[in-house]
């Protein structure tokens, strides 16, 4: 018997350790995934972002598709050696980029057809495009194209028909899947995830779940969460569902959370993966966790004779190394991307620390 994609190791209550095995190697869980977007996790050499114990980086399709092509980062060998990345590599499927950042011409049963924001041609997403180009970037784990014209701003429902529509396009996703990897060896093919929606509406929710669930796919992706909602919103919906899933066998992706209080959350019930633009995006603002969950934004007044490092109870690179606050304000204070950097690798070893106190 093959070993199963995803092995729990403890489990208490709804929070749980676990084993992933991909192809480009297991990644223990509860596990932090940053965002490389564009295939770079932003102001990061590979070699920084491993330093801070990250197994997975994200990747954008959407971005990736629009430039420089799938076509193009093939020829150079795939997102792996284009990127200089030696572990685990997951796409998205495009689908939340499409709905939040382009110019939406139509959505029809067959997909979405948008603007490209930087050229202006008119570009079509479907369920199976979306799987196409992320086994063209080779992509380790792949998430199920959505439609997420589904929810509004705030995660709540809008349409019953695009709610409806998101499970057909998992279905077509899963076949275009099962089509491109069929004669791959079981170690050798990349995942796939299929994606929970309904927003803040628990029986919706409840019936995306079962259908996600009844279908072959290797995890189980939480999305349409923080969207929007409140936090309290977001944690009834966590709370709801962690009873909810039906085996220990598949991973439990949460879809953009990445903020330490959810994060912490988010693993109580049940959650084995998260990744989110915060670390990085607060770090190029000058903010910083430190124990507690509490933030501390380093242009402040008061830092600027601090020698005391970020937070002392860290072990990232930047805070052993010894740069201290008064260091890092001027360096943001004149504008200087290495303070980004530095605050970025602290911050993704903040949420990385609180991923392997859960699994020890
Ligand atoms: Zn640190």
């Amino acid at each position: 018997m093959s070993t199963p994609v995803f092995q729990v190791i403890r489990s208490k209550n709804y929070k749980r350790s676990g084993l992933l095995h991909t192809r480009a190697g297991s990644v223990q869980t509860p596990t932090f995934m940053p965002d490389g977007t564009r295939g770079a996790v932003k102001s990061l050499t590979p070699d920084q972002v491993v330093s801070t114990g990250v197994e997975v980086v994200l990747s954008n399709t959407y971005h990736l598709h629009l430039q420089p092509g799938e076509q193009t980062i093939k020829k150079l060998g795939g997102l792996h050696t284009f990127a200089n990345r030696k572990g685990p590599i997951l796409t998205d499927s495009g689908g939340f980029q499409v709905f939040s950042l382009a110019h939406i011409n139509k959505i029809t049963e067959e997909g979405v057809t948008f603007k490209d924001p930087r050229t202006g041609d008119i570009v079509t997403l479907t369920p199976e495009k979306s799987i196409q180009i992320q086994f063209d970037l080779g992509s380790d784990m792949m998430v199920a194209f959505d439609d997420v014209t589904a929810l509004d701003e705030t995660g709540r429902m809008r349409t019953l028909e695009a709610f409806e529509r998101t499970h057909r396009w998992l279905e077509r996703s899963l076949a275009e899947f099962q089509r491109l990897t069929k004669g791959m060896k079981e170690r050798e093919r990349p995942l796939l995830f299929g994606v929970v929606q309904g927003g803040l509406d628990k029986d919706l929710r409840k019936k995306s779940l079962g259908i996600v669930q009844s279908l072959p796919v290797d995890g189980i992706a939480i999305g349409g969460l923080s969207v929007g909602e409140s936090r309290k919103e977001m944690h009834e919906m966590l709370e709801y569902l962690a009873p909810l899933y039906d085996d220990s066998t598949r991973p439990r992706f949460l879809l953009g959370v990445g903020d330490p209080i959810d994060l912490r959350f988010a693993v109580e019930h049940g959650i084995d993966m998260l990744d989110c633009v915060l670390p990085t995006r607060n770090a190029r603002h000058a903010t910083a966790w430190i124990t507690g969950d509490k933030k501390v934004h380093l242009t402040n007044e008061k830092f600027k004779e601090d020698t005391e490092v970020i937070d002392p109870a860290c072990d990232c690179t930047t805070c052993e190394s010894g740069y201290s606050r008064g260091f890092l304000r001027h360096q943001f204070k004149v504008g200087e991307p290495l303070a980004g950097t530095l605050v970025s690798i602290h911050n993704i070893r903040y949420l990385q620390r609180i991923c392997e106190e859960y699994r020890s």
